[in-house]
């Protein structure tokens, strides 16, 4: 498998070829599979049940013990009511648990609503209403506010019974290309979560992508380190179990630094994390391909990444959760000073338009449109908000086909290649989180002390933050508890700033761009006065803290976390 890596594409995809032939490995699986998502995986689990599916530091599973539990749990959900377009909330850890329940809930042929249970109970609470459940899977608690009729399944009390389910294959449950397979929720600008339904026939182009483009080298040890909330979970464990790769289970990318590495071939991660670990010497020493996604890719760390590991190859993969996890991308190199996003996947369509959806000139900035397979069904119970982002297609597409405005300002360059510029309005991506700065605005603006809210993105990389200008007689501490109940972590603001008004332009708009330039390192006038340093230890403490957390004025008492912290800063 080394030796692989060693091939050209072509020789490689020959040789994988030779193996499939010789029906000694993976490949494409044959026949009664049916147009699901897991379809390929069913058919691999009963041709080699033996492999290892799944491995992780509790040991490994083989395709045949996934697909057993899959079933068991399969047959307990179809007695449940479950079936075709039933929503079937998920919030367990990350466990081999985890991945058979995702399993088990495509088979029974519903769809599942990734729900992460680390997110605050309010925003569980108010996902599971909005996302009209039938049965949530959980072990142990519920961590929200379960609507009344939802069925809770906690496994650690029905395991007895799911486990006296027949292993053997579930009756598959008749499915369309058209059904939902899951639902991801992302953040709304309106200050409500969105919740994009991706279908089986939307999952299935990215899979046949992946099939083509990665060898069997590569995904024999694919790292899932993403959490199912996030749309690059589904290359993760989809990819891998349905080409006869690997999955390999980690709680965060940031697990890798403890180890474990040493079976990935393949990690598909955000460029600030992978940054994180490369500079902490924990990128796997048998890496073949890195997937860098979700947030612009700087041409320095393919710089660094290309004179430290020149076998490796980087893809630079873009896409909106809207269009099912990729895009666009493409294998970049070192020479380019801005890696570009290159170009539409297999069954994918890009135009860069102008606002009323006609062509600009070769190199022109403007706004990405894409469509074709992975286009969303759209957004969950919000036809309006649907009709709004995802519009007829007049360019090319067939009868009844649509686009989505991804918001996203790009170039075309002359090789037809695209290049990532920025947004067009106030989304911003902190680590790969996508946040809307409207619904961040919103959370703070429900505090009955605040009158008024503007938030920002400063920073970069692993120092990427949010910025609240704020108005109003409010204390720092508790305004930002009143965020953290409603908000997911990365949402949270790091920094509060009170001002007695907000600048405006002329024309009374809050003037943003004079709200950047306020940005203090750190003068966060609603916290309270901090204590000082008093030792010299303590002194270099403060020092390095507010090196790392880009600011002034770190007490001895303050929290790393309220401050600003996360795990990646804590690693430098
Ligand atoms: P999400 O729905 O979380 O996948 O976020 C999608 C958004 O992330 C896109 O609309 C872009 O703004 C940004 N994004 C995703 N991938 C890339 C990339 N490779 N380069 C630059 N921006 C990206
Ligand atoms: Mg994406």
């Amino acid at each position: 498998l080394a030796e692989l890596a060693l091939l050209s594409p072509a020789e490689r995809w020959q040789l994988v070829a030779e193996w499939n032939a010789s029906g000694l490995t993976l490949g494409p699986a044959a026949g009664g599979e049916g147009e699901r998502l897991e379809g390929r995986f069913w058919s691999l689990a009963s041709r080699r049940p033996e492999a290892v599916a799944l491995s992780g530091s509790w040991g490994a599973m083989s395709y045949g013990e996934l697909a057993g539990w899959s079933n068991r749990l399969s047959r307990y959900l179809r007695r449940l009511g479950v079936g075709p377009e039933v929503r079937v909330g998920v919030s367990l850890r990350r466990t081999p648990e985890l991945v058979w329940s995702l399993l088990g809930v495509l088979r029974s042929g519903g769809a599942y609503v990734a729900l992460d249970p680390g997110y605050p109970p309010e925003r569980l609470s108010r996902l599971m209403a909005d996302s009209g459940l039938s049965v949530l899977l959980v072990r142990g608690g519920e961590g929200g506010e379960v609507p009344p009729g939802v069925r809770v399944v906690d496994l650690e009390r029905e395991m007895p019974a799911i486990r006296a389910e027949e292993r053997s294959e579930a009756e598959a449950v008749e499915l369309g290309g058209q059904s939902l397979a899951y639902v991801i929720y992302t953040s709304g600008s309106t200050g409500i979560p969105k919740g994009v339904g991706i279908s089986h026939g939307n999952a299935l182009g990215l899979l046949s992508w992946a099939a083509e483009s990665y060898s069997a080298a590569e995904l024999s040890g694919v790292a899932a380190t993403t959490s199912i909330g996030f749309d690059l979970s589904v290359f993760e464990l989809f990819v891998p179990l349905s080409c006869g790769g690997r999955v390999v289970l980690f709680d965060d990318a940031l697990s890798l630094l403890a180890g474990g590495g040493e079976e990935v071939s393949l990690l598909n991660t955000v460029p600030s994390l992978a940054a994180e670990l490369w500079r902490s010497g924990a990128l796997p020493a048998g890496l073949l391909a890195l997937n860098l996604a979700g947030e612009a890719l700087p041409g320095r760390l393919v710089r660094e990444l290309s004179s430290s590991r020149p076998g490796l190859r980087v893809h630079n993969l873009y896409g909106p959760s809207e269009d099912t996890t990729y895009s666009t991308g493409g294998v970049v190199s070192a020479s380019e000073a801005t890696p570009s996003i290159g170009r539409p996947l297999p069954g994918r369509r890009a135009y860069v338009l102008d606002a009323s959806g006609g062509p600009v000139p070769q190199g022109g900035l403007a706004e990405l449109w894409v469509g074709g397979v992975g286009l969303a069904r759209g957004y969950l119970g919000r036809p309006d908000w649907t009709a709004e982002r995802f519009v007829p297609d007049g360019l090319g597409g067939g009868r009844g086909e649509r686009l989505y405005r991804t918001g996203d300002l790009v170039r075309q360059l002359r090789d037809g290649r695209l290049e990532f510029v920025g947004r067009r309005d106030h989304q911003v991506k902190v680590r790969g989180f996508r946040i809307e700065l409207g619904e961040v605005e919103s959370a703070l603006q429900s505090h009955p002390a605040v009158r008024e809210a503007v938030v920002l993105a400063a920073g970069e990389g692993a120092q990427r933050r949010l910025v609240a200008y704020v108005v109003g007689a409010v204390e720092g501490a508790a305004l930002r508890a009143h965020a953290a109940r409603l908000l997911p972590g990365p949402m949270v603001p790091s920094q509060l700033i009170g001002l007695p008004a907000l600048p405006r332009t002329a024309h009374g708009k809050v003037d943003r761009r004079a709200l950047s330039r306020l940005a203090p390192a750190g003068d966060d006038r609603l916290a309270v006065a901090p204590v000082g340093p008093r030792t010299p230890t303590e002194e270099l403490l403060v020092g390095i803290w507010e090196d790392v957390l880009e600011r002034s004025g770190v007490g001895v008492e303050d929290s790393f976390f309220d401050l600003g912290g996360h795990s990646l800063l804590a690693v430098r």
